[in-house]
């Protein structure tokens, strides 16, 4: 593709914003309004108008998908590879960089990542050392701390704790947590980029170097990014640097994880002499779609504010359907699905939304029920299966023996005779001299300080682990991974489960063996040995990759993993106050915009069809409840959905009494003839509701049954 070309396909705003002199701007537009495209044009105009090098240009994407997606776009317009554009996420891309100067942050040279179950576990493990009550500090709230205070980019020791009795035993727990890492020579994610940003911070000659070299940094979705990540881009950019940010602020959906939507603003104060381009043009979704979704969203206040507005048709209105239970609801969809198919619809076209991965159990079954192939992402990730993190352990463990984590995780996994007691004790030793698990338990068994079986046992499991560690770099990957999981005994151990669940165990220990065998460094990773790569791979890609064939499926994900991406047809599920939004964040404005926000980002997903669902029972987290539909429903103008009740038996719906009482009330009734406008001739099948609120059923000759509001419908009585 020549220059001009690049300018094809873009309107004007767009065209402006990617020919833009070099500078720093901002793209502040709507869902589907082309920021996306527009970054990745921009790259390659950088590229093949302003003459920059590949290595000049550093792009940062919320997902790894996206980023591959975006190199392939560019590499496809420009017509060769770019090996050398960095682009990941911020997670990837600060890893990357400590993997390059592990000396002067001073972490091990294979160094690993905990991810939230790892860090969770030690902090747990670290609650209790301190002699502290669990009931009263869970773990888990002692890691929204620490997370939340990387996030912000402080250390324990820079917390401003005063006399708060809680801020000071929280300090307490980083403080110990923040030693236990560095003991292990492992980082959390937000490790990962703080320790970046400090170590351009205190070396500023290595953040030279790469201001020098990344003189265009690009972000999408950036209404996401949070403190430190604003700190780290601003870092790099420097005096020199050019940063183009997209995002819009009606989509910020990350604020629970500590991003700033404020950031965008202070991007405008802290760059004023960026440029500003709007995008309105909407290419996304019909005009029904877009209308819904624009109505729900003028319900927050402040807003930056925009509209959005489409050439394409109005397309069919949005669907609501009301389910009897969570069971109709995914058999509804599972119809819908297949009515699509036999359309000549594809099933990977179609996309489930919920907001919580509760809810993906029952449709699962649902389309299992159907033999319908579906791809769950997120969820319980393939990575973070308990049998895959063992594998995953024994590797880390041999890739770095400091790595207490793993030590503690396969130790006595399976059981080989290393008691609670003998644990306890090598926990307590180490503590005490600062010693690593590993080198505490080689100590004690150098120095017989243990009964001869608990010595045996301890002493077999170092042996096991030297033994199974690679002299040089003759053994490839999957054959390393095979021996893991024969020797270690993983194999035995879960060949013993007979039921099915034993034998989905080994079949995933199976997939990870072809996971290893196919994994290919990407180029950024060359400097790595293989094993290190594939294991940050795991741990940073958890969600993302996922084993098994690849088919046309079904797309099922939370609203929060949709962010960017786009679908023909889209089913929002379990749409009830209570869930959506939840019953907390109603109670909380901040945090109802923010649901809100996650509605419209679900809502701008679909591309010609749109299925709100709502339930009258559910079955969610042990407990039956009667929700009442999402207050967002009620946002949606009539004018631009379509009411559908579920075909359950009629003594199950509710309101039946009241609806056969306004029959007379409306003037309609059962069997009646009517007119639409649009629908053409049809005959009343049900009527409820009174006042602005009736509504009939119709079934049209030609459009079938609807549901439609009687202030609105128009009907002529024939
Ligand atoms: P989101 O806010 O959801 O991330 P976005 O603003 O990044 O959306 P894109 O994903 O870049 O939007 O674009 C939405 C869709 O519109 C894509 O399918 C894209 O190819 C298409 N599109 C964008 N601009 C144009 C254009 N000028 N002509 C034709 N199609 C376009
Ligand atoms: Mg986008």
């Amino acid at each position: 593709m020549d220059v001009s070309e690049l300018l094809n396909d873009l309107n004007k705003p767009q065209r402006d914003a990617v020919a833009a002199p070099l500078g720093h701007a901002r793209i502040l537009a709507g869902a589907g309004s082309g920021k996306t495209r527009v970054l990745v044009h921009r790259i390659a105009w950088l590229i093949q108008a302003e003459g920059l090098s590949s290595a000049n240009i550093l792009a940062v994407t919320f997902t790894n998908k996206a980023a591959a997606e975006m190199r392939g776009r560019i590499e496809e317009m420009l017509g060769y590879p770019i090996g050398g554009m960095w682009v990941g996420t911020f997670h990837g891309l600060a890893h990357r960089l400590l993997r390059l100067h592990w000396q002067d942050v001073n972490l091990p040279q294979s160094f690993q990542i905990l991810d939230s179950d790892d860090q969770q576990r030690l902090l747990k493990r670290l609650i209790r050392s301190l002699n502290l009550d669990e009931a009263q500090w869970p773990a888990k709230q002692a890691q929204w701390f620490i997370n939340a205070q990387k996030d912000e980019g402080l250390r324990a020791a820079n917390i401003q704790v005063g006399n708060d009795p809680y801020s000071k035993t929280m300090q307490q727990i980083y403080q110990a947590y923040e030693q236990a890492c560095e003991r292990a020579g492992v980082v959390d994610f937000g490790e990962l980029l703080l320790r970046c940003h400090e170590l351009w911070l205190k070396r500023t000659d290595i953040l030279a170097h790469y201001q020098q070299r990344f003189s265009s940094i690009l972000v999408d979705e950036f209404q996401d990014t949070n403190t430190i990540q604003y700190a780290w881009l601003r870092l790099l950019a420097g005096e020199q640097g050019h940063l183009f940010i997209v995002g819009d602020d009606d989509q910020s959906i990350y604020g629970w994880r500590g991003a700033k939507i404020e950031n965008i603003q202070k991007f405008h104060q802290d760059y004023p002499q960026a440029n500003t381009v709007r995008l309105e043009q909407n290419y996304r979704s019909t005009g029904n779609i877009l209308a819904a979704a624009n109505a729900v969203i003028a319900n927050n206040s402040e807003r930056l504010g925009k509209q959005l507005w489409t050439a394409d048709d109005d397309g069919d209105p949005v669907q609501i359907y009301q389910a009897f239970n969570e069971r109709d609801e995914a058999q509804y969809l599972v119809q819908m699905v297949q009515q699509w198919v036999n359309q000549g619809g594809e099933r990977s076209q179609c996309a489930v939304l919920y907001r919580s991965n509760a809810q993906s159990r029952v449709i699962e079954e649902a389309l299992m029920q159907a033999a319908m192939p579906y791809r769950v992402y997120g969820g319980l990730r393939f990575f973070e299966r308990a049998e895959i993190k063992d594998v995953l352990a024994y590797l880390r463990l041999i890739a770095n023996r400091r790595d207490d984590a793993a030590f503690e995780r396969v130790v006595n996994t399976p059981t080989r005779g290393i008691g609670a007691a003998t644990l306890t004790q090598l926990r307590q030793i180490a503590r005490e001299t600062d010693q690593t698990l590993w080198q505490t338990a080689t100590d004690m068994v150098e120095q017989n300080s243990l009964a001869a079986r608990a010595a045996n046992a301890l002493s077999g499991f170092l042996t096991l682990i030297d033994s199974l560690t690679p002299i040089d770099d003759s053994m490839a990957l999957h054959e390393l991974t095979q021996l893991v999981i024969d020797e270690s005994g993983l194999k035995a151990f879960y060949s013993k489960d007979k039921s099915e669940k034993g034998q989905g165990r080994l079949e995933n220990l199976d997939e990870l063996i072809n996971a290893t065998r196919e994994f290919m460094r990407a180029d950024t990773e060359e400097d790595m040995p293989l094993l290190d790569a594939f294991l940050a791979h795991a741990a940073l890609e958890a969600g993302e990759m996922q084993a098994g064939a690849w088919q046309d499926c079904v797309q099922l994900m939370t609203l929060h993993s949709a962010k960017g991406l786009e679908f023909p047809v889209v089913f929002m599920v379990g749409m009830e106050e209570g869930l959506f939004p939840g019953q907390k964040s109603a109670e909380d404005p901040m945090r109802l915009a923010e649901e809100r926000r996650l509605c419209y980002v679900g809502m701008t997903r679909a591309r010609k069809t749109l299925y709100l669902m709502h339930t009258e029972s559910r079955y969610l987290y042990g407990q039956e409840m009667h929700p009442r539909p999402s207050r967002f429903l009620a946002e949606v103008p009539v004018e631009h959905c379509h009411e559908i009740r579920s075909r359950q038996p009629a003594g199950h719906l509710s309101g039946l009494t009241s609806r056969q009482q306004t029959v007379s009330e409306n003037g309609y009734h059962p069997g009646q003839q009517v007119m639409h406008q649009k629908f053409g001739p049809g005959v009343i099948l049900d009527t409820e509701g009174s006042g602005t609120h009736a509504r009939v059923q119709v079934n049209f000759k030609q459009a079938g049954s609807k549901w439609l509001v009687l202030a609105y419908a128009n009907l002529e009585t024939l």
